[in-house]
């Protein structure tokens, strides 16, 4: 587990390395769904308090380096060959640390089709689902079921 006053600290070498002078600022904020995001209006790089306590500080290290590489990128960016060539040359691995692998980590739903394919989702779905990788469109053979996992 990190010490998030050392993540913290790091956050702020990392910012005055890559992006100095320019007037960007860290902030942790509470999220769940995204380990970090990168505010071009206000030039704040936040990473989320409530998982980085549960992650080590190499992983909340590359979670500020993604949003740094962005502030570096531009918002027009995205993911973007701009993107990635910025977020390689500053160290960022961004492979493991996308928003789908993110769900797949924290997300309390899990949901399993007949054939074995797993969603991750933040709420319990309204209505019957299908796999959508089973069959393009709903198709009752291959309803998803889901159950709540525990909290982690
Ligand atoms: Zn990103
Ligand atoms: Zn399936």
């Amino acid at each position: 587990m990190a010490d998030l006053e050392q993540v913290e600290a790091r956050a702020i070498e990392l910012i005055d390395r890559y992006l100095p002078g320019a007037g960007w600022r860290f902030r942790w904020d509470n999220s769940r769904r995204r380990a970090g995001v990168c505010i071009f209006d206000t030039r704040e790089i936040h990473a989320s308090r409530p998982l980085a306590v549960r992650w080590n500080a190499q992983r909340c290290e590359q979670v500020i380096l993604h949003e740094i590489a962005h502030a570096l990128a531009g918002p027009r960016a995205g993911h973007g060959r701009a993107w990635v060539r910025v977020a390689e040359s500053i160290g960022c691995r961004r492979e493991r640390y996308d928003d789908a692998g993110l769900a797949r980590e924290s997300a309390p739903i899990v949901g399993c089709c007949p054939n074995g394919h797993e969603f991750f989702r933040y709420r319990m779905p309204s209505g019957p689902r299908s796999c959508s990788l089973c069959h393009r469109g709903f198709d009752a053979r291959f309803l998803i079921t889901w159950r709540r996992r525990a909290a982690q």
